[in-house]
């Protein structure tokens, strides 16, 4: 396995597959700007670099760039798609097999490790962890799991009687894992991270975004130093 790949949620990934820039690069694109983009020690690259990020400047940032493919349950993708500033190319299950998605027989299908409890009301967002004893938690799985078997059962059933993999697919829930290759810029990713690392975000979907932080300080340590430090 890629050392860039990051396991999530029971099946999921997340796997940096490309990056474009280094450490420099946000306090070199600045220095464009006034015509002089000499490379300089890292010490005055991370003091402008850190004065770019506290100011809100944007464009330096968005110079570098990450490309992600990602496995994730499609109620995950359904969030992760609404930040519209990346680009995006899904896995489609309308020409190709959904077990295509997994080393089984099986289409992958999330099973959470625990039921969350609905929060206080006037929260709308989120869940609240230890709501159900391990004897209710166990029910819930069982009904869930009989649930997306039968769904995937007839899913093969209705592909091996011909019907076209466009509407087999209808038997897949959504919690069924999907495929898609994310490019965004660093400005932007960094935006998503804001958002979907916080505690307000889903459970799963912040598995995801906390992945991509520890992906980003792989690829540009001494730059994520600096951001998380401003
Ligand atoms: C906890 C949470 C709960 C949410 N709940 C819901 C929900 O219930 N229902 C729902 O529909 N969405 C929901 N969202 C999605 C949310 O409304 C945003 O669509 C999502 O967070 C993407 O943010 P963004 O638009 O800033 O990002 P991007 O789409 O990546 O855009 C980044 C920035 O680019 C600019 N931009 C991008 N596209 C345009 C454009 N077309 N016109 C003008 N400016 C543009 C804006 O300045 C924007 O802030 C939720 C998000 C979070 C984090």
């Amino acid at each position: 396995m890629s050392t860039k790949r990051i396991r999530v949620l029971d099946h999921g990934y997340i796997e940096l597959l490309d990056s474009m820039g280094d450490d420099a690069e946000v306090a070199r694109a600045a220095r464009q700007s006034y015509g002089n983009s000499n490379d300089r020690s890292w010490e005055l690259d991370a003091k402008l670099t850190k004065r770019l990020y506290e100011d809100g400047h944007t464009s330096p940032f968005e110079m570098v760039e990450v490309k992600f493919k990602v496995r994730a349950p499609i109620f995950v993708a359904r969030q992760w798609v609404r930040h519209r500033t990346a680009n995006w190319s899904e896995f489609s299950m309308r020409y190709a097999d959904a077990s295509k998605l997994s080393e089984s027989e099986k289409p992958l299908v999330y099973i959470p490790e625990e039921w969350r409890g609905a929060p206080p009301s006037s929260n709308h967002q989120g869940s609240v962890t230890g709501t159900f004893t391990e004897y209710e938690d166990a029910l819930f799985s069982d009904a869930y799991e009989t649930w997306v078997n039968e769904g995937l059962r007839l899913y093969k059933e209705m592909q091996e009687a011909g019907v076209a993999n466009e509407m087999a697919r209808f038997c897949i829930p959504v919690t069924g894992y999907t495929e898609f290759v994310w490019k965004n810029d660093l400005h932007n990713t960094l935006k998503f991270l804001k958002l979907r690392t916080h505690e307000g975000a889903q459970k799963e979907m912040r598995e995801y975004a906390e992945a991509i932080r520890t992906l980003l300080h792989q690829e540009f340590p001494k730059l994520m130093a600096v951001i998380d430090a401003g």
